[in-house]
């Protein structure tokens, strides 16, 4: 039985990469959302100045601004990892469109709608 322990493992360990890519992707879509919940309270609209004094109003918009581009950001990240994970089941999720070559997950993580490796996608 020893005979058949490479090839059983290599088929068990693809298995279980592909478990772990959905769940690290499950963990990053749940860090994201609450980041964008955190933004989305961070740009609600401001209070007038003569509630809160006009430089920490001005303090306010500066921050919102900022918080804007941060939602932005995430908004976009959250969209990316869910379309990421919509695809995972597909064989071909993970591997570049060119050269057919894995994807490394830190890749993936980053810009889940990526179809292909870094080298390929220069
Ligand atoms: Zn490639």
């Amino acid at each position: 039985m020893l005979f058949y322990w490479p090839e059983r493992r290599e088929i068990n360990s693809e298995m279980k990469d592909k478990k772990q890519v959905k769940q690290r992707i499950i963990d990053e879509l749940e860090a994201t959302s609450i980041l964008v919940e955190k933004y989305r309270d961070l740009t609600k609209p401001i209070a007038p100045e003569n509630a809160i004094g006009r430089v920490s109003r001005m303090d306010a918009i500066n921050n919102k601004s900022v918080n804007e581009a941060a939602l932005h950001k995430a908004e976009n990240k959250l969209n990316n990892l869910q379309v990421a994970l919509s695809k995972i089941d597909d064989p071909d999720f993970g591997y570049c469109i060119s050269c057919k070559k894995e994807i490394p997950l830190g890749r993936i993580l980053l810009m889940p709608h990526t179809i292909s490796c870094v080298n390929c996608a220069r």
